[in-house]
């Protein structure tokens, strides 16, 4: 008997869960009908301006080393890599099309640098194997008994699937589409949701003191994220808050009425910083600011020494 799948989201998690189906489907000889329904007109707008719209596809690092950079989520990556490791990712795109570079920093990319290379093969992909993707298609509700699950859209109804998978992305960027109706729709159907938080942010500063510094990148410093809990990296101050590095890296940490301390008197290893190399510093960032900003950024340092 034929099986439906409706995938729910045709973004980049849509998108290869569909061919991946599509795969296991021509293996083991089965019947199967593939539907993404899409709310927007095109798919996968979010992938489009991943990494600067180079789209950062893995990373280079081992697994026991990748693993580690999940804030305690070590053993479910373990497994989700174990069943589907990096090297078959790269093979993969290869396969495709779409052959990748790794980066001096471990990233590795489409050797195009261009995310549209990989919108544009995935969707290839799919039409090789009669995927249907279904635009403009919001589901708004799905309904579920022991046998089938019905997925309606603005109320009308759609035909019944064996399988439902939810690929509605979480809630950022929202003009991509990605809404967090996904979160919804699971917790109608009994799901538990963990609370989504920020991270991977720069935050917004009620009273920054930098504020008259926006632009400027500080580096060495250490800034204190939570009680007694400091971090060493680069800092941009921007016009409505902080951010670079050692925020965006941190700020899932972070909640609203938090207070963050700067300190530039560590460096990276975490050794204290001396005046007369602050004083350096200072003079070589004269030289490239001019006095103005200079002045202010004078002020500033001496402020946060105190
Ligand atoms: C600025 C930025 C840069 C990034 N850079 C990188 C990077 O370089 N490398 C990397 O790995 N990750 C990067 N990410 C993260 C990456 O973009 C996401 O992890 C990825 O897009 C998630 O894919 P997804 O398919 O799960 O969700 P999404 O990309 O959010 O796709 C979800 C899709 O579901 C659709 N949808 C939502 N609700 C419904 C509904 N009810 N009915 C039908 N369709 C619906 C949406 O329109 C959307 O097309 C970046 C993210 C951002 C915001």
């Amino acid at each position: 008997m034929k099986q439906n799948i409706a995938i729910i989201g045709g973004g980049a998690s849509g998108l290869f869960s569909a061919l991946q189906a599509a795969i296991t489907k021509e293996i083991l000889h089965k019947d199967v009908s593939i539907t993404i329904f899409e709310s927007q007109e095109t798919a996968a707008r979010k992938l489009l301006i991943t990494g600067s719209s180079q789209c950062n596809i893995t990373n280079s690092a081992s697994q026991e080393n990748m693993v580690t950079h999940y804030h305690g989520k070590e053993k479910e990556v373990d497994s989700i890599l174990t069943h589907y490791s990096v090297k078959e990712t790269i093979q993969y795109f290869k396969h495709i099309g779409v052959p990748l570079r790794t980066r001096e920093d471990g990233k590795i990319f489409p050797s195009s640098f261009s995310s549209k290379d990989v919108l544009h093969a995935l969707l290839k992909e799919c039409k090789k194997y009669n995927i249907h993707i279904s635009y403009n298609s919001r589901i708004e509700k799905i309904t579920h008994n022991n046998s089938s699950f019905t997925a309606f859209t603005n109320n009308s109804k759609i035909t019944s699937f064996d399988t439902v998978i939810i690929a509605t992305g979480g809630f950022t960027f929202p003009r991509t589409g990605s809404i967090g109706d996904g979160y919804r729709l699971a917790k109608e159907m009994g799901h538990t949701i963990i609370t989504p938080k920020v991270a991977l942010t720069g935050v917004k500063v009620h009273d920054n003191a930098l504020h008259t510094l926006s632009g400027l990148t500080l580096e060495n410093l250490a800034v204190e994220i939570t009680n007694n809990n400091w971090k060493n990296g680069s800092l941009l101050v921007t016009h409505e808050g902080l951010s670079g590095p050692v925020i965006i890296n941190n700020s899932r940490y972070l909640n609203t009425g938090d207070t963050i301390k700067v300190c530039y008197l560590v460096d990276k290893k975490g050794v204290r910083r001396m005046a007369k190399e602050l004083q350096k510093e200072i003079s070589s960032l004269s030289q490239s600011m001019g006095k103005v900003c200079s002045k202010q950024f004078s002020q500033h340092t001496l402020f946060l020494l105190l």
